[in-house]
């Protein structure tokens, strides 16, 4: 195994113990300043998702050792390792398990991770176009598999996103679309309205329909739902729901709970499909890149991405908590 003495840019969260305030700033590491691991990648891409804009900002606990390099997800190659399954010149990726939250992560040059946590890139998929798709994207295959699982098909009627404009909601519809569903996209953006339709969705509903105190039961209008907002919207997706329909949760841009009623599951058969993305079984991930490779059109991911400099993401990260980021973001590191 090689360590690499020579120093690469970083960001770092740090915390004041006697205040508890965090801060983050871009400074420069070396491999001795990584945490344990059996393989050392060298990071080339990575990207900013909602999670990266919490815990750059510090404006929920995600980060929770310090110092540490945020950035949950990361795309580069090995250049150290004594892990049997990994060897120097690897392409790999790797999302969630901590890193970025636990464990040091992908806004640095390099990281040092559990070999277990890696995936080795699909054949054809590389490190720029790992991290358009990012944590975001691969949570949105996620979706879509629960939601099939459950029996909804493009037959079944319309299927609905929600935070649509954003990186999650994007590449859903995106994959949906591709897949033959007719989808409705659910926006508080009603400017992004072309940008949406390119991406296929047939429908754009003003995110204020949905805010409100959901009923019971409401006019059964969806086969599915992709909902990455939680809160109203995932109470009112719910009792809109039609019979026997299925619903995934994959996030809460818009809160943490959920004021819904039982109705929705036991007069229609509704499910509700819990989506973990950090903690997903290898075989789960495997799969999810397997149908990213197929299933998700690439010119429209890379119309869905824009590109910015390690140096730029607490800007990002300000922007993508206030709900102002379009798409995806992916991170030039080195
Ligand atoms: P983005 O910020 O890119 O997208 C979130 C979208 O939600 C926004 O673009 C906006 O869409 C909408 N939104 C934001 N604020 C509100 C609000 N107050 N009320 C209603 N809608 C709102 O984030 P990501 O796509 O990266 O992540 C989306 C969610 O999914 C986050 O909560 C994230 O933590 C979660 N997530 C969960 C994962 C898992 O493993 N379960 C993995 C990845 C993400 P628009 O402008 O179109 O209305």
């Amino acid at each position: 195994m090689t360590e690499h003495a020579h120093s690469f840019r970083a960001l770092l969260v740090t915390r004041d113990e006697a205040t508890k305030v965090q801060s983050c700033a871009l400074t420069h590491l070396t491999d001795a300043d990584l945490m344990d691991g059996d393989v050392t990648v060298q990071v080339e891409w990575s990207t900013v998702n909602y999670k990266d804009g919490l815990a750059v900002t510090g404006k929920s606990p995600v980060v929770r050792k310090f110092p540490l390099v945020p950035g949950i997800d990361f795309a580069g190659t090995v250049i150290a390792s004594t892990n049997p399954a990994f060897s120097v010149g690897d392409s790999v990726l790797l999302n969630g398990w901590g890193v970025g939250e636990v464990h040091s992560g992908g806004f640095a040059g390099h990281a040092r991770v559990k070999g277990d946590w890696l995936l080795k890139r699909p054949d054809g998929l590389d490190a720029r176009s790992a991290m358009a798709i990012g944590t975001a994207g691969y949570t949105a295959m996620l979706a879509v598999m629960a939601i099939e699982a459950a029996g909804v098909t493009p037959g079944s009627g319309p299927v609905v996103v929600t935070g649509a404009a954003g990186g999650v909601g994007s590449t859903a519809i995106s994959l949906l679309a591709k897949l033959g569903y007719t989808v409705a996209a659910v926006t508080g953006r009603p400017e992004e309205a072309d940008y949406l339709k390119g991406l296929g969705a047939s429908e754009i509903i003003d995110r204020a329909e949905l805010a409100g105190p959901a009923k019971p039961l409401a006019k059964e209008r969806w086969a599915g739902g992709i909902d990455s907002v939680g809160s109203t919207t995932l109470a009112n997706v719910l009792s809109q729901t039609r019979y026997g329909g299925a619903v995934a949760a994959c996030g809460l841009a818009g809160g943490m709970d959920l004021p819904t009623s039982v109705a929705p599951f036991i007069l229609r058969g509704v499910s509700l499909l819990g989506i973990d993305s950090v903690n997903a079984p290898t075989a789960r991930r495997t799969e999810a890149y397997r149908r990213l490779m197929t299933d998700l059109d690439h010119g429209k991911l890379a119309a869905m991405t824009r590109e910015i400099d390690l140096a730029d993401v607490p800007a990002a990260a300000v922007d993508i908590l206030a709900g102002k980021v379009r798409g995806r973001t992916v991170v030039k590191v080195s």
